[in-house]
């Protein structure tokens, strides 16, 4: 059984002092026993700060990025060793925005989530089509290479720990969700390529969680289809109420 999984990416937003409050309301909107995985993945330079509002708590924290080598001479970059040491357990990988504007490949990814799991991170490797691709029926074909790329040299033993998050990218930032239909075909297709690239008890314990305009609105049905397992959510992380609604859906 997959544990719910419901991240928060908040991009590049936020504050010290919005970070710190956002995240001390997500605490205490979700207590001390929830009945879902939640993970907040604030910007780099407010890590230590929501890490320490977490400390304690079940609120587990992510970061959105990683660089993939071990201390040297990389300016501006941060390596998986200093997202644990300042209280990151996940690392969001290979995010479209980041595929789009800062032009990261699969073979990018790939290196990232090797450094993430030698690092003891939890990756969220992010996939997804445009809307021409949807149109011109490549769906399956962008995700399945996205995967395959993404994932090149996971062996067995590590896969089922990893986490995939299918954003399709004319859902993101739009108000335009996939319809659970249209999320949970993409989802079962995953799982089925997950099966065939390592096993189908492999696959059945990795986590596919859907992003795209996931609202506290739409999270419940979402939520309740058979391979969809939890959401990463983007606009509807930056506020208590919409987070704590989607958490509690
Ligand atoms: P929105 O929820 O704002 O559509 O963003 C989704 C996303 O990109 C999460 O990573």
């Amino acid at each position: 059984t997959r544990r719910t999984l419901i991240a928060g990416n908040w991009k590049m937003n936020m504050r010290s002092a919005s970070a710190r409050s956002l995240a001390k309301g997500i605490v205490d909107a979700v207590g001390k026993s929830p009945a879902v995985e939640v993970v907040l993945c604030p910007p780099a330079a407010y890590l230590a700060a929501v890490a320490d509002v977490t400390a304690g708590t079940p609120v587990e924290v992510g970061a959105q990025n990683l660089y993939a080598a071990d201390d040297g001479a990389f300016t501006g970059e941060l390596n998986a060793s200093m997202l644990t040491d300042v209280g990151c357990r996940f690392v969001i990988l290979g995010h479209s925005e980041r595929r789009q504007l800062m032009g990261e490949t699969d073979a990018d990814v790939s290196k990232k989530l090797h450094a993430a799991l030698a690092g003891n991170l939890v990756p969220i490797v992010c996939v997804g089509e445009t809307l021409q691709q949807r149109e011109t029926n490549e769906t399956e074909a962008v995700v399945e290479s996205q995967i395959r790329g993404s994932l090149e040299g996971l062996d067995e033993a590590r896969a089922a720990g990893i986490v995939i998050a299918y954003e399709p990218v004319w859902a993101i930032g739009t108000g335009k969700v996939a319809t659970k239909e249209q999320a949970e075909a993409v989802h079962a297709f995953i799982r089925d390529l997950l099966g065939k690239m390592f096993t189908p008890d492999v696959a059945a314990q990795i986590r596919i969680q859907y992003g795209g305009s996931v609202k506290p609105s739409n999270a419940s049905e979402l939520l309740a289809q058979p391979n969809i397992d939890g959401a990463l959510v983007g606009g509807a992380s930056l506020k208590v109420e919409d987070f704590a609604g989607i958490i509690n859906s």
